[in-house]
């Protein structure tokens, strides 16, 4: 892939956290509402605004743009210079903590293995700003594979938070190499080829045990199986991600109408679906965008240059 196509799609996968991202984010209200405007298919008319998922992926582009690859202590720079910036975007009590620690100066591997009492975080933070990193190196799995834990680990050190990071990755270079007609797989077997690329760990054997789960199936029951991100950590949100991503890639819409449905943590699991299925896409539902605040106008797009 020539230079300018990888950070092409990139930008496409960013744009598709940013457009999952605020989608969901607007339907945090009780469940029973929530419920009634996604039977309704109902979008909020007002401006949707994006939260921490995809400032970080901003991170991840823009270390991606300036390195051609992912350079630990530069994103480890990045995301704390715009955690700064403004730090009311949503982030976890573990995030906030990293991410202070390592703006006053904490090395970034000290402060990620000291999260959660040395064991470090299994959060989905990782997974949700992976997908540009699929789609840069998408004619390179090893690369792919990589670069997503060399991501994940500037603040995930467990094992579970990497895997999810790397699940995330890889599937966005399988849908873009899909979308390029050099892979095939879908449904089952697509889930099949995600899993088999991950270190043993929980978030691989969910991603599994999706497997068997048809895409007729009750968002309930997938949820049940799966879970639907209300523990935040990267193995009960991950898989449900990439189900939907396996039976709905060719509509973005559909996509995350289904991701939203499972409710729970719903911009994490929507920026994840999001930027996996904009790969696939001709273009992102412009009806949509138009609410959306656009990743390159905001104040995190400049983080990294200096
Ligand atoms: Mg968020």
């Amino acid at each position: 892939m020539e230079p300018e196509d990888r950070i092409k799609y990139a930008k496409r996968a960013l744009d598709g956290i940013a457009l999952g991202d605020c989608f969901g984010q607007t339907f945090f209200m009780p469940d029973e509402t929530a419920r009634q405007k996604i039977r309704d298919r109902e979008i909020l008319k007002e401006p949707w605004y994006f939260t921490d998922d995809t400032v970080m992926a901003i991170g991840i582009y823009r270390v991606l743009e300036k390195h051609g690859k992912i350079d630990q202590d530069e994103l480890a720079k990045v995301f704390a210079e715009n955690y700064a910036l403004d730090w009311h975007r949503g982030y976890g009590g573990t995030a906030h903590s990293i991410l202070r620690s390592i703006g006053e100066g904490t090395n970034w591997r000290e402060a990620a293995s000291n999260a959660f009492d040395g064991m470090g975080s299994m959060g989905n933070g990782g997974a949700m700003r992976a997908a540009p990193i699929g789609a840069y190196f998408a004619d390179d799995m090893d690369k792919v594979l990589h670069y997503a834990k060399a991501s994940a680990e500037v603040t995930h050190a467990h094992i579970e938070g990497i895997a999810g990071a790397m699940a995330a990755a890889a599937a966005s270079a399988l849908l873009l190499n899909k979308k390029q007609g050099c892979y095939f797989g879908e449904g089952a077997v697509f889930l099949r080829d995600v899993a088999d690329k991950l270190p043993e760990s929980d978030t691989k054997y969910k991603i599994l045990s999706a497997v068997p789960i048809k895409k007729e199936s009750s968002i309930d029951y997938a949820v049940s199986v799966l879970g639907n991100g209300m523990m935040l950590t990267a193995q009960d949100t991950v898989p449900f991600c990439l189900w939907c991503a396996a039976y709905h890639y060719a509509s973005v819409e559909e996509a995350l109408w289904t991701a939203v449905s499972a409710l729970g943590d719903r911009d994490t699991i929507c920026a994840i679906v999001g930027g996996m299925v904009s790969l696939y896409a001709d273009e992102l539902p412009q009806q949509w965008l138009d609410y959306v605040e656009r990743p390159e106008t905001s104040v995190f797009f400049r983080s990294g240059q200096a």
